[in-house]
């Protein structure tokens, strides 16, 4: 029986280019010597970032966020990447993820959430930020054209 190297056999159990739920880390496999070993760096590094992706959203956070004086969360906005869609699949939702998915809920003691105390994040539905240890984690976009 041939034993592949723990790297190898790491790889097997994630695929090329996926989060690896274990550590939060893009994992591809990558040709060395023969050999495939596993590649990883942080997630975040390889995700687009938002004002890039959707420079019209960012605006619109930030600019919701600084009408409430929330200086330090409008202050992230443009750092936040976009690392997953929310999978919900409900037609009116395009909420994403800037922080990495937790395994189950957040933790209610170091979460809160934040949404435009008018209401009026500039399109006609809803925006609610999750927000963790003050870092903004997940991005609540409801009933808003397609992003842009
Ligand atoms: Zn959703």
């Amino acid at each position: 029986m041939v034993v592949a190297p723990l790297s190898q056999a790491f790889a097997m159990r994630c695929p090329p280019s996926i989060r690896c739920p274990s550590d939060d880390r893009i994992t591809r496999r990558v040709p060395s010597g023969g050999l495939w070993v596993v590649a990883s760096r942080p997630v975040e590094l390889d995700a687009p970032r938002l004002i890039d992706r959707w420079p019209v959203l960012a605006g619109q956070i930030r600019a919701a966020l600084i009408r409430d004086d929330e200086t330090e969360l409008a202050g992230q906005v443009d750092e936040l990447r976009v690392l997953e869609m929310c999978a919900c699949g409900d037609d009116f939702c395009q909420s994403f993820y800037t922080a990495p998915r937790p395994e189950k809920s957040y933790p209610m003691d170091r979460h809160r959430n934040w949404f435009p105390e008018d209401d009026e994040p500039g399109w006609d539905g809803y925006l609610i930020l999750d927000v963790v240890d003050e870092r903004i984690a997940f991005v609540e976009v409801l009933y808003r054209p397609p992003l842009d």
